[in-house]
């Protein structure tokens, strides 16, 4: 198969349910590329006095459901193929959850590891300053997506507030608790995940307590994921990578332990008591759970086949290609497709806008309950799906999604 960028595989999964679905070929052209989308150049003068440019993106995909939501990423192999293959995954996102709200994602080109808090605060006013005119707290609500933070929320925030000369603390999410955040928010994208897996568990007939996982990945959804199938389950975690490199140990892992020497020396690499992995090994492990939780196009249609996990539940978005799909589904693999199973992240947004219009907060054990009421009948309205038409659990996602946007596109007049 010839390679194709990130905006292509969405055009793929897209097309082959648009043919499932017998849909309409108008609307299957509208549902095919972003509604708008804005490029931006920002300029910041680097701590040694020199002007660099940086290139941005804000891409609305839909916004039929309600005002656009997703995540901005900071990353020097972005480019706006990416952001608009995950915008489309967030329209497809939210309705799968069924929250009033379509889909967007923006990206700036740059690398965060190499830019000291002065810059980055720089760079994060500009994103926010140059995109001012197409977000609001009622138009498109960014997010923290890979290495974004609460705190480049917060500035960014800040930065929208002053241009519009008043509070709008609901113009980006994933805020610090100081400025609007809402408790659990931090660990809501592991957490929706781990509730994913609990169903599928039950599905399958896998018992928690005595399953091994490997995580792909250990920043904010891979390190919570981690901890949370200790903490949740009593699981085990046996292999762990980030982008340097891998650990792994049969006993499982103390994956507090893990982060802590994450944070002392910059990587799991070397963590005591293990033997290292690759990234691409950990992928076929003989585990019950795998979770890719690191960047898209990681399972192909050359590792596909050698995934023993029982369960893939894909915490990243898009890290299966579209033509490895098949194969797992074919070998009897559940994956939990991307944009059900990392939904508890925007879940979790959606309720710190509702938050910040009410000005009311709520406790931690609401939002993970108010979570699990939202993520459970989502993947049991997938499973169902995928069971009614005997098709995979990413076609079945599709299928309820795409359903709930046209429903909102025809109701609207817009079809
Ligand atoms: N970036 C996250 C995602 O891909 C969260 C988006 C949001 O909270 O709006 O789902």
């Amino acid at each position: 198969m010839e390679q194709l960028n990130l905006f292509e595989y969405s055009q793929k999964q897209l097309d082959m349910c648009a043919e499932i679905m017998d849909m309409d070929p108008g609307v299957h052209a509208i549902l095919r590329v972003p509604m708008q989308e804005l490029h931006i150049s920002i300029p910041v003068k680097m701590d040694d006095g020199k002007i660099k440019v940086f290139q941005g993106f804000r891409v609305q995909y839909n916004n039929a459901k309600g005002p656009t939501k997703g995540g901005i990423r900071f990353h020097p192999e972005e480019t706006v193929d990416t952001v608009r293959a995950l915008s489309a995954w967030m329209t497809w996102k939210c309705a799968l959850l069924d929250l009033p709200l379509g889909g967007a994602k923006g990206g700036v080109i740059c690398n965060p590891k190499e830019m000291s808090k002065r810059e980055l605060e720089l760079l994060c006013r500009g994103y926010a300053y140059r995109v001012s005119s197409v977000v609001g707290p009622d138009k498109d609500i960014p997010a923290p997506d890979v290495y974004t933070t609460p705190q480049m929320m917060a500035w960014m925030m800040d930065e929208y507030s002053k241009t519009a000369g008043t509070h709008q603390f609901g113009v980006i999410t994933g805020k610090p608790l100081s400025v609007g955040g809402s408790a659990g928010r931090g660990d809501a994208t592991a957490r929706g995940g781990m509730i994913t897996i609990r169903e599928a568990a039950k599905e399958l007939g896998i018992d928690l307590g005595k399953a091994t996982f490997a995580v792909q990945g250990y920043g904010n959804a891979g390190s919570f994921a981690a901890h949370l199938a200790r903490s949740m389950f009593g699981s085990k975690v046996v292999a762990i990578t980030d982008s340097k490199g891998g650990i792994f140990n049969a006993g499982g892992f103390d994956t507090e332990a893990v982060s802590e020497h994450k944070a002392k020396t910059g990587s799991v690499i070397g963590f005591p008591g293990s033997t290292p992995i690759s990234n691409e090994d950990i992928l076929e492990l003989d585990v019950d759970i795998l979770v890719p939780a690191a960047l898209e196009n990681v399972i192909t249609e050359k590792n596909a086949g050698k995934v023993r996990a029982k369960i893939v539940a894909e915490l990243a978005n898009g890290p299966t290609a579209p033509d490895a799909d098949e194969i797992l589904h074919k070998n009897g693999v559940h994956v939990i497709p991307d944009f059900l199973c990392n939904a508890g992240g925007v879940t979790v947004s959606y309720f710190e806008m509702v938050q910040n219009f009410y000005m009311y907060y709520w406790d931690e054990e609401q939002v993970h309950d108010r979570l699990d009421k939202k993520i459970t009948p989502a993947y049991h309205s997938v499973l169902e799906t995928s069971k009614k038409y005997n098709i995979n659990m990413r076609v079945a996602a599709y299928v309820v999604a795409i359903e709930r946007v046209v429903e909102a596109m025809s109701d609207r007049g817009w079809v």
